[in-house]
């Protein structure tokens, strides 16, 4: 890295507007997280809180059994990597980064179902906020929205209360930090779309402080991007902001329908609108912003090859971009880290990366008067 562009990345404030909560899990907080849980809850088994559909996936995932084999072998009275004898350390940590590597998609889904065993109460996921608002500082990240899949959490047995819980915690140790974040709710495109209208209208009627807007992850495949329209309709009449997660797993037809019948003001990835020209066009038009995640599209084979990432042409033609790092923790990326891509395999310069930063800042769904230079 030159030394322009290190200096640039300390130095420089950034927005975040595409991190998931549980995708800042790196493997040996993971490992360090779970000893935890097992030391206080005694619990055999780490999964009991868990749907049967979603145990079954984890469950037929090899490395998902052997690393919860080996776990189960460990005494209850260690709670972290350090206490385990050095030998045992280095093979639960081996199977992790097993975990924390991904041959096709579905290694990564597993993966990511796996960090639920993390357990169901908010006490449980404190050192993951935690390491969530040093992320942020070491980032010089100064405005975040968080995306909070909430329907996993409620289908854990997360109460409500405990939601709050957790969600007030994360905002206290984000601002002890000097840093602000708000929530996206990511309502999940694989649950059912009855069961999140029902969720979404249950969230209203708790006033969750700092809430802003919602999304829209999982597969696309399963529904139209369209037919989740009655749920975008509840959530802008009820004031929140809409992003979606379009033109990633599906083709660029799923960025129009979210900007046209949804009215996303954002798209996360977005990299199949690069297939159509109308596409861009609707994009750059209506001032679309796309978050752009390299580092993520390569590891889950959406765009393999980060040198021709659409994110490129994207912003030459005129359409708001703004890096993010999406799961930082398990693609082992940061916020820094695709600035670096965008600059060094991208060709994007500093000036350029500056108004990717000011894109972001401008699209944010909290009003604010934060800039890259002003705090
Ligand atoms: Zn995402």
């Amino acid at each position: 890295m030159t030394t322009e562009l290190s200096t640039f990345l300390d130095t420089v404030k950034k927005p975040e507007l595409h991190i998931h909560f549980r995708g800042c899990l790196n493997a040996n907080l993971f490992c360090n997280m779970l000893l935890q849980r097992r030391k206080e809850d005694h619990d055999q088994d780490l999964l009991s809180h868990l749907s049967q559909q979603i145990r079954e996936y984890i469950l037929s995932c090899h490395r998902c059994q052997a690393f919860l084999a080996a776990l189960a072998k460990i005494p209850y009275h260690v709670s972290s990597l350090e206490e385990l004898k050095q030998e045992d350390r280095k093979y639960l940590q081996q199977l992790c980064r097993n975990l924390w590597h991904y041959n096709k998609p579905r290694d990564f889904f597993s993966t990511y179902l796996l960090t639920g065993a993390l357990g169901k109460q908010a006490k449980h996921y404190f050192p993951l906020a935690d390491h969530f608002a040093s992320y942020l500082k070491k980032q010089n990240i100064v405005y975040a929205e968080l995306i909070f899949s909430v329907g996993e959490y409620l289908d854990m047995g997360m109460s409500i209360d405990e939601i709050k819980i957790l969600l007030a915690y994360i905002h206290n140790q984000v601002q002890a930090v000097g840093s602000q974040v708000y929530y996206i709710f990511d309502l999940v495109r694989n649950f059912p779309i009855d069961v999140s209208i029902k969720r979404l209208e249950m969230l209203l009627e708790h006033n969750i402080d700092h809430f802003v807007a919602i999304t829209l992850g999982g597969d696309e495949t399963i529904h139209e991007t369209g037919d989740f329209k009655k749920l975008f309709d509840i959530a802008a009449h009820a004031g929140l902001s809409l992003s979606c997660h379009a033109g990633e797993f599906a083709d660029h037809t799923s960025v129009e329908q979210a900007v046209h019948i949804l009215g996303a003001k954002r798209i996360g990835h977005g990299v199949q609108a690069i297939h159509s020209q109308k596409t861009l066009e609707i994009l750059k038009d209506q001032s679309i912003t796309v978050e752009v995640c390299p580092t993520s599209n390569q590891h889950t084979g959406i765009w393999k090859n980060i040198q021709t990432h659409p994110a490129r042409t994207f912003f030459e033609m005129g359409i708001p971009i703004s890096f993010a790092s999406d799961d930082p923790g398990l693609f082992t990326t940061s916020l820094h880290q695709e600035l670096s891509i965008a600059h060094t395999v991208l060709g994007f310069s500093i000036e350029e990366l500056k108004t990717t930063l000011d894109y972001g800042f401008q699209s944010t769904f909290q009003k604010h008067t934060i800039s890259r230079e002003t705090i």
